[in-house]
């Protein structure tokens, strides 16, 4: 209900930056939704803050953000609801006990709607340990369908045939999910595109912040983001949505690696435009990672991980 009346006070008010769309949904390819001005970072004092803060984009699709004093990295989760399934991207960082707040978070979902909580599929943007710290929790869950952060468990569980070139759909009931492929920051990587509201989840592969991506993986990362490029080519993206910001509100300049309370951070959101101008950068270089600052992202290619 938040989001929907907040949307409402918006049409009725003049457009200032950070606030959400004006035009009447019927006018819309997809189902609009709204987007705080800022998030909850981590501070200034830790005593105050929750360790999670929920936001509606709208009644079907929650935004999730990890405060920054149980974690530097306060990771961005995502759980969205269709008719016959939940989907999760996410676990969160540090030590985090996810699986009850997400789980009571359905279960509200569920008595606002007049039905049981549907079951919940569980998978992840990426491997890396700030994205998975909560897994435990939900792999004995009953109705949770938990997918491992591996490449042969996601091919398993959707049926992805060749990886990472098929596409392939998540059938939440009535609405669908676009799995997309997309190693290079980490050989797990995936991109989510929600064809509902045109929300395009890109994990650590693309946000307002540091793109790292190491040195052998740099072919992989650039095929990956072409993929991305082609894919939402004929669809309406309304926003990419990462899982971190470490960038500012200034362009072109980011919050040192670390930083737990971040005032003036970048939004969240990204456009498609901001895809575009990566992949013009990755072309540009031509197969040599190169440390590229841009006014939105910062590509930041590491040396190649010695051999395990
Ligand atoms: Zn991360």
């Amino acid at each position: 209900m938040r989001a929907a009346l907040l949307a409402v006070a918006a049409s009725q008010a003049p457009a200032t930056p950070g606030t959400p769309p004006t035009a009447p949904a019927v006018n819309s390819p997809v189902e609009p939704g709204v987007l705080p001005a800022r998030w909850m970072t981590g501070g200034p004092n830790c005593l105050e803050l929750p360790p999670w803060q929920v936001h509606e984009y709208n009644p079907d699709f929650y935004i999730i953000r990890e405060s920054g004093c149980i974690h530097y990295e306060k990771p961005f989760l995502y759980l969205i609801f269709g008719r016959d399934r939940a989907l999760l991207e996410d676990t969160g960082a540090g030590n985090v006990e996810t699986a009850p707040f997400v789980m009571d978070l359905i279960a509200r979902w569920a008595k606002r709607n007049n039905r049981t909580a549907p079951p919940l599929i569980v998978v992840h943007s990426h491997s890396h340990g700030d994205h998975t710290a909560g897994d435990r929790g939900f792999k004995d869950l009953p109705n949770v369908h938990f997918v491992a952060a591996t490449v042969a468990e996601l091919q398993k569980a959707f049926g992805i045939g060749t990886w990472p070139s098929d596409i392939v759909p998540i059938d939440l009931g009535g609405r669908i999910i676009d799995l997309i492929p997309i190693p290079g920051h980490d050989v797990a990587g995936i991109a989510l595109y929600d064809r509902r509201t045109g929300i395009l989840l890109t994990g650590d592969s693309v946000y307002p912040g540091r793109l790292y991506v190491s040195a052998d993986a740099f072919p992989a990362f650039v095929a990956s983001h072409r993929r991305l490029v082609t894919f939402t080519g004929d669809k309406p993206v309304a926003h990419v949505l990462g899982t971190h910001i470490e960038q500012m509100r200034t362009p072109f300049v980011d919050y040192p690696r670390g930083t737990v309370y971040q005032p003036d951070e970048h939004t969240l959101e990204l456009n498609r435009g901001v895809l575009l101008e990566l992949d013009e950068v990755l072309g540009r270089l031509n197969g040599t990672p190169e440390r590229v600052v841009l006014r939105d992202v910062i590509l930041s290619p590491q040396p190649a991980r010695p051999p395990r």
